[in-house]
């Protein structure tokens, strides 16, 4: 039996040491729960968490989530997987293994202890999409045996088993689409284009685009991103998603290297490096359903989100030489 008394529930965040884990820790601990913290500190870090320690209410627990996990709480938020490119094709098979069989340990949590989960999806369920923007009716266009299926079939495979939860056991599900999100706490090397752009920039080093760079993206800032995480979680129980979440503002990856550069007056030059297999060409959310359920929308423009971010990288890279 979950153990809900009164508004503070016990939250499990599974990938809470990791960048969008992190803030949503921080964010649920502001509003007076209590988070249990679940990461096996693959690509996340204890330098996002390290400020929680004194805090009665945060706890911090290291597990790999293909592994079962037993443990009391009122809610969990599923976030566990390497996000970046360079991280899940690391070791492409482990990054399957915690996508399906994360996802079975923790809706097999979730249904002995009858208690609502959410699960980190993503815009790569869509693949390279052939319908732009992409709405959630879009059943994508992904390569199911090449260097990032592991990530994208993964996920796939995660939305599959919590639909089939929710069907077969009742199981209270929350299924977000996350889209490109950026924002302080992604880790400085994982190869993600904003961490990439602002860190090169920062160091004068050249900046690496990808083909011409004309491949979109569109950069949703965190603090938007995990607002829109809670609102999901708290709908009424009919809304299981699949729901789209970022921001619909659309940039060129070439745009987006000339902003990092003028917002951080860096004079590093742009190369042109080879565009990497499977890489998307367009992408940018329908967000209508998260605006007319959630009644959720991005808030903080991508030069005001990139400002932040690049202040917090101007303060990282100092502490990474030293230590
Ligand atoms: P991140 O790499 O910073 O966080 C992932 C966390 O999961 C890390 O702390 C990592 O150590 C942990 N982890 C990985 N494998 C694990 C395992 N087997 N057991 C326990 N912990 C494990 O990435 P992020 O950007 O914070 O992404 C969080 C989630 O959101 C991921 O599921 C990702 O797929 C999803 N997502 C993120 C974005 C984005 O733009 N940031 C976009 C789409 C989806
Ligand atoms: N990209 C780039 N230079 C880099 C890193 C990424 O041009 O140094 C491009 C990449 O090819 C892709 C886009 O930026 O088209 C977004 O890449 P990222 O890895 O951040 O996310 P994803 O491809 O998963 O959306």
């Amino acid at each position: 039996m979950a153990r809900l008394y009164d508004s503070r529930k016990r939250i499990l965040i599974t990938g809470g040491a990791g960048f969008l884990g992190s803030h949503l820790t921080d964010r649920l601990l502001e509003q007076g729960h209590e988070v249990i913290c679940v990461d096996n500190l693959f690509t996340g870090s204890k330098r996002n968490i390290d400020h929680l320690h004194n805090n009665p209410r945060f706890e911090f627990l290291r597990h790999d989530v293909t592994f079962p996990l037993y443990l009391e709480v009122d809610e969990i938020y599923n976030l566990a997987c390497p996000a970046s490119p360079i991280h899940y094709q690391h070791d492409p098979v482990q990054t399957t293994k915690t996508s399906v069989h994360g996802a079975i340990n923790m809706l097999g949590l979730a249904k002995r202890l009858n208690c609502k989960i959410f699960q980190a999806s993503t815009s790569e369920v869509y693949g390279d999409p052939t319908v732009h923007p992409q709405p959630e009716e879009y059943w994508g266009n992904v390569n199911p045996i090449g260097i990032r299926s592991c990530y994208d079939e993964g996920k796939r495979c995660a939305e599959t088993l919590f639909f089939d939860y929710h069907r077969q056991h009742r199981l209270q599900i929350k299924v977000a689409r996350i889209f490109n999100t950026y924002g302080p706490r992604m880790h400085h090397a994982d190869g993600r284009v904003v961490s990439n752009f602002i860190v090169q920039a920062l160091q004068g080093a050249p900046i690496t685009v990808f083909g011409e760079g004309a491949q979109t993206r569109s950069f949703c800032y965190v603090d938007d991103l995990v607002s829109g995480f809670i609102r999901l979680m708290e709908t009424n129980d009919d809304v299981s998603g699949p729901i789209n979440l970022g921001n619909p503002g659309e940039f060129t990856i070439l745009e987006l290297a000339n902003k990092v550069i003028e917002l951080t007056g860096s004079k590093s030059e742009i190369i042109y490096n080879e565009m990497p297999q499977d890489d998307p060409k367009q992408r940018k959310p329908d967000i209508s359903k998260a605006q007319s359920v959630l009644n959720w929308h991005p808030e903080i423009e991508l030069e005001n989100g990139l400002e932040r971010t690049i202040a917090y990288f101007k303060r990282l890279l100092p502490e990474l030489t030293q230590n």
